[in-house]
């Protein structure tokens, strides 16, 4: 089920993303003579170190980092429209709150490519081969901007929705799972869900996007939540189900469902879900199947856009894409 601004958020997520592409496009590496850029196999480990530092600097780490923060400034502009728009749908009295950003960290894109300039040089690549892991890479960022557009689409619109919902009535709030092929599971388990507005959903997270929660849970997710009144929650607890179904949690020691009431118990549970998570080794192929990303390029945006957080056990939200 969808709404008109959930729809008006898709067109926005769209339009932006064509922007991303395009912005990738324009950047090419054939205009780049790389020949006297490449090293024989007889230059000196040092002599190809050198060369590729130079070589990263002037070049490679340009290109990328100014395609992946163009991108980003799109992201931010887009998401801030995203915001407007879903706060003002759930209450057009108020004037929406500027939505924080999560910051890209540019040393870690430099990182990236200072390493594979370093790889190619220290191999000796061939100016034919050195295009094609320049496109390599390319492509990897840009997925990554992508991935992070799509993921902050969803966020900027639930947190907009759920702080416009603080403001007003409105007692409960429900999950709704856009239901297609490639709709998670577990989104999929908790379509219809309704839980109090200050609690969180039987899958741990605040709402769609909720950057709090594990990387499985929010990554491309395009979920949305809608306003539930004072009856409709009670309905919804009378009737005994918080939504029409549950996270399951079958082999993973973490537990089973959680009474609303029992909020440390819960918390306890999210902790235990979120580790249980971030051990999964499966989930990189199953988003890899979802997207259309390669397996390769999955694993990197988990890595660089989720893990290192969390390990850190940081809790601010707006640190997660700090690895990007
Ligand atoms: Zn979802």
């Amino acid at each position: 089920m969808s709404d008109r601004a959930h729809r008006e958020t898709d067109d926005i997520l769209v339009e932006l993303i064509k922007r991303i592409e395009k912005i990738f496009k324009t950047v090419s590496f054939d205009e780049i003579n790389l020949v006297p850029l490449y090293i024989d196999g007889e230059a000196t480990q040092n002599q190809r170190l050198k060369r590729a530092k130079d070589f990263d600097e002037d070049f490679l780490v340009a290109l990328i980092v100014s395609a992946v923060i163009e991108s980003k400034n799109e992201t931010d502009r887009a998401l801030q429209d995203i915001y407007r728009l879903n706060y003002g749908w759930i209450d057009s009295l108020s004037n929406g709150t500027a939505l924080p950003l999560r910051e890209f960290d540019e040393t870690k894109i430099r990182d990236s490519a200072r390493k594979t300039a370093e790889k190619m040089f220290k191999r000796g690549y061939t100016p034919e081969e050195m295009k094609k892991e320049f496109g390599r890479l390319l492509r990897k960022w840009k997925n990554v901007c992508i991935f992070h557009a799509r993921t902050e689409a969803t966020r900027a619109e639930s947190k907009a929705r759920l702080d416009a919902m603080e403001r007003t009535n409105v007692a409960g709030k429900r999950w709704d799972a856009i239901i297609d092929r490639v709709t998670r599971d577990s989104h999929r388990r908790i379509d219809g869900e309704i839980v109090a507005l200050d609690k969180r959903f039987s899958n741990g997270l605040l709402y769609p996007g909720d950057p709090e929660g594990p990387p499985e849970e929010v990554m491309n997710c395009r979920c949305t939540m809608q306003p539930v009144d004072k009856a409709g929650l009670q309905n919804a607890l009378k009737s005994g189900m918080i939504g029409s179904g549950g996270v399951q949690m079958d082999n993973t020691g973490a537990g089973g469902a959680i009474p609303r009431s029992d909020r440390d118990r819960q918390q306890r549970h999210a902790n235990l879900y979120y580790e249980e998570m971030r051990n999964r080794k499966d989930d990189v192929a199953a988003i890899s199947g979802n997207t259309g990303f390669s397996i390769n390029d999955v694993s990197d945006i988990k890595n660089h856009v989720f893990r290192n957080t969390y390990e850190l056990g940081e809790k601010n939200s707006y640190q997660i894409y700090a690895g990007l």
